[in-house]
């Protein structure tokens, strides 16, 4: 039997684990006890993931060979590798030449690993030149990046796991731990065992298995996060809870958000938000006068129409008491995907460039155009996801290549995603399984490697970079992320560029990784002294880690300077809004969104095992049990839920985790389980049918956690 370290490929805690296989087979999984995000420990997510790689599940589940469809509609046949790369450099080429680069996007994931975005990112952007290439990463943390930069001049989460065990305040906020991110809460779990004098802070809609926890629980309304935060500011400012000598010397533009909260008054503040007021002063007074404060947040800030808002007033808190820079202190994002992180390293969003630099810069674009040895950099930003497919649905964007990721299920507004699929020229899906939605909508489907097969690196929430191994052959034909780009991109070049050096000389995922840790040189993030050797001898190891470092930075800002131009960090006034689809008498209930403890976004790796069914066997619609008896509806039974984009009809379930006028229902279902209809009647599924796509006008991640529907017995 042979022993393999890698990662698990679940949530952005970054579990370490180690893969045992026998004949070319997974045969088990275990926790790695080295690895310094869960020391052995893994959830049921990841203990179960050998059972999803078995032979009797991957001939069922996996995409084993290229395939494409001659008709849209029909099922596809098989075709060779050479032919499929071919005809994907043939289209791309083509609609390049006939309608200019934006013509084309693409949609990729933060699944992949670092050096397969990496050569996406090189591709769109260095070879084409278009900025049109985003990802899934766009619907899950690109307000935590846009609240990081304007507040603290980078995009760097200044905390790491290991201040759990030194904070004596948490503050969790929209943040369903417990589920999305388990191996941590079991940290959070320990050091609450460990120091019962630590006070951890729960707001949230839901009263989450993450709420329980908590020695305070605020209950606030949906979409009313900036309004607490700016509340708990009131107060700390009423109560002297600031610290002054931190505001003076390391930031500026404090006056401003001061007349700003000035209206947060405690009333205002408990009719907006819908909490105590006695229970605003407790969370002020523990969060500012707590020796150390840690705040950890995740989609209830991020995927919203304010997302910018809710992470960079909540970063205010922070810098207005001093709680950063200092251990168990600091704002930390937490990521939902395994590898957003390493995403966010490469610049693979369409607003950013390799390394932290950003596109409106003319300097960094000319460095990454150097870099990477071409003329330059498009200065145009691409579109963003939800711009993407409405560009695609409108005819703008007339070929999509989809890498490693569902939007056929995933992404807002279901019926907009499918007609930009259905009038795009020229799809192509790459992906690791051929249960995918979005597969029905290829004309090209290209077969990946994943989990087990995979060979590269990723980045979890607390900017520590690991390595990740094979342990097994791919499955058929399967190929490595990179590897179909850097195929595809050779093609291309051989049209846009012939006789000329390659821009994709790669043979190896080290190649790759030596390209991008270059590109950090003298930048925030910088990797210069991070080998491969270094990862495969030494264990994970936190950015920056330059060259001449023994180790990397768990903790930022403890000197107080921060990367901007003149060192201080900013303070963001920005004003409270309410839900971008609020709710009304037509669509009285305010539905949101999230993870269940046992599956993983679309299902098509946790949807295979039954075992993972045991917690929550199958959808419904969780509401509170005073709405269920007002409406006469008993547990079980059958209801429409209807938004203006679409309606799905599951059981109902009372829950007292929901308040009065809220719903719930998980994101996980697809078409197998959740079947539903647009409002102009076309077939769709999953709770996507009926979110919206509204976005925040700054980071345009969208409003995935709110949406106005009502509820009528079937
Ligand atoms: Fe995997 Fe996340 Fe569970 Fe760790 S906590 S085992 S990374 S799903």
């Amino acid at each position: 039997m042979s022993q393999t370290r890698s990662t698990c490929p679940y949530c952005g805690v970054g579990c370490g684990v180690i893969i045992e296989s026998e004949g070319g087979q997974i045969i088990g999984v275990r926790g790695d006890p080295q690895h310094p995000a869960n020391f052995g420990k893994l959830c049921t997510k990841g203990s179960t993931l050998h059972l999803t790689a078995t032979p009797a599940i991957t001939r069922q589940t996996r995409l084993l060979q290229p395939m494409q469809r001659l008709r849209r509609g029909h099922a596809p046949v098989a075709l060779g590798w050479d032919a499929a790369l071919d005809r994907v450099a043939g289209e791309f080429g083509r609609i390049v030449r006939e309608h200019g680069p934006d013509a084309v996007g693409f949609y990729i994931s933060g699944q992949l690993l670092t050096e397969d975005y990496y050569v996406f990112n090189k591709l769109a952007k260095g070879l084409l030149g278009t900025n049109n290439v985003d990802t899934n990463s766009r619907l899950c943390m690109s307000s935590a990046v846009a609240g990081y930069k304007l507040t603290l001049g980078a995009d760097a989460p200044p905390a790491c796991y290991d201040d759990v065990n030194h904070a004596q305040c948490l503050f969790i906020v929209g943040s369903n731990a417990a589920y999305a991110h388990p191996i941590l809460f079991r940290r959070i779990e320990a050091a609450k065992q460990k120091n019962p004098a630590m006070k951890i802070m729960v707001a949230d809609p839901r009263r989450t298995d993450t709420a329980e926890l908590a020695d305070l629980y605020l209950p606030l309304l949906p979409g009313t996060d900036v309004m607490l935060f700016h509340g708990l500011l009131h107060v700390m400012l009423w109560e002297g809870w600031t610290d002054a000598t931190y505001i003076a010397e390391h930031t500026y533009g404090f006056d401003e958000l001061k007349s700003l909260v000035r209206e947060a008054t405690p009333d205002v503040v408990a009719q907006t938000c819908g909490i105590p007021k006695e229970d605003l002063f407790k969370a002020a007074q523990w969060f500012a006068q707590s020796p150390a404060t840690l705040s950890l947040y995740c989609q209830g800030l991020n995927q919203s129409s304010s997302g910018t808002a809710k992470n960079a007033t909540l970063i205010n808190l922070h810098l207005a008491t001093g709680q950063i820079g200092k251990p168990g202190a600091g704002p930390f994002s937490l990521t939902g995907q395994p590898n957003a992180m390493g995403g966010r390293e490469v610049g693979g969003l369409a607003n950013l460039l390799s390394a932290h630099r950003d596109l409106a810069n003319p300097a960094h674009r000319a460095e990454v155009a150097a870099l990477w040895g071409v003329a330059d950099v498009p200065s145009k930003p691409g579109k963003t996801a939800v711009e993407m497919f409405q560009a695609a649905a409108d005819g703008e964007i007339k070929a999509l290549w989809i890498a490693c990721t569902n939007p056929a299920q995933s992404m807002p507004d279901q019926a907009t995603v499918r007609r930009a699929m259905q009038r795009a020229e020229f799809v192509v899906v790459q992906e690791a399984f051929a249960t995918a939605a979005t597969c029905d909508f290829a004309d090209i489907l290209l077969p990946a490697t994943t989990w087990g097969e995979k060979e590269g690196t990723v980045t979890n929430s607390e900017r520590r970079i690991s390595r990740v191994l094979p342990a097994v052959p791919a499955a058929g034909e399967a190929r490595h992320d990179w590897r179909i780009a850097v195929d595809v991109a050779r093609r291309l070049e051989a049209q846009l560029r012939p006789g000329q050096p390659s821009l994709f000389p790669y043979e190896t995922t080290e190649a790759i990784w030596n390209e991008h840790r270059e590109s950090t040189r003298g930048r925030d993030l910088d990797i210069t002294g991070l080998s491969y050797a270094m990862l495969e001898t030494e264990g994970p190891q936190f950015w920056p880690l330059r060259q001449g470092d023994r180790t990397g930075k768990p903790r930022l800002y403890e000197d107080g300077v921060f990367p901007t131009a003149d060192g201080k960090a900013k303070f963001a006034a920005l004003p409270y809004q309410s839900t971008a689809e609020p709710s009304e008498s037509h669509f009285p209930f305010s539905l949101t969104t999230g993870r269940l403890r046992d599956h993983w976004h679309g299902m098509t790796r946790t949807g295979t095992l039954g075992r993972l069914f045991g917690h929550v066997a199958e959808p419904c619609v969780q509401l509170n049990p005073r709405d269920m008896e007002r409406r006469g509806l008993k547990d079980g039974e059958l209801v429409h839920v209807t938004s203006k984009r679409g309606a799905i009809v599951l059981p109902a379930q009372a829950s007292h985790t929901i308040q009065p006028t809220q719903a719930f229902i998980a994101m996980h279902w697809g078409p197998e389980y959740l079947s539903g209809r647009s409002s102009q009647g076309e077939p769709l599924a999953g709770v996507n049918a009926l979110t919206t796509s509204a976005y925040c006008p700054t980071s345009k991640q969208p409003e995935l956690k709110h949406a106005a529907v009502k509820i009528l017995k079937a």
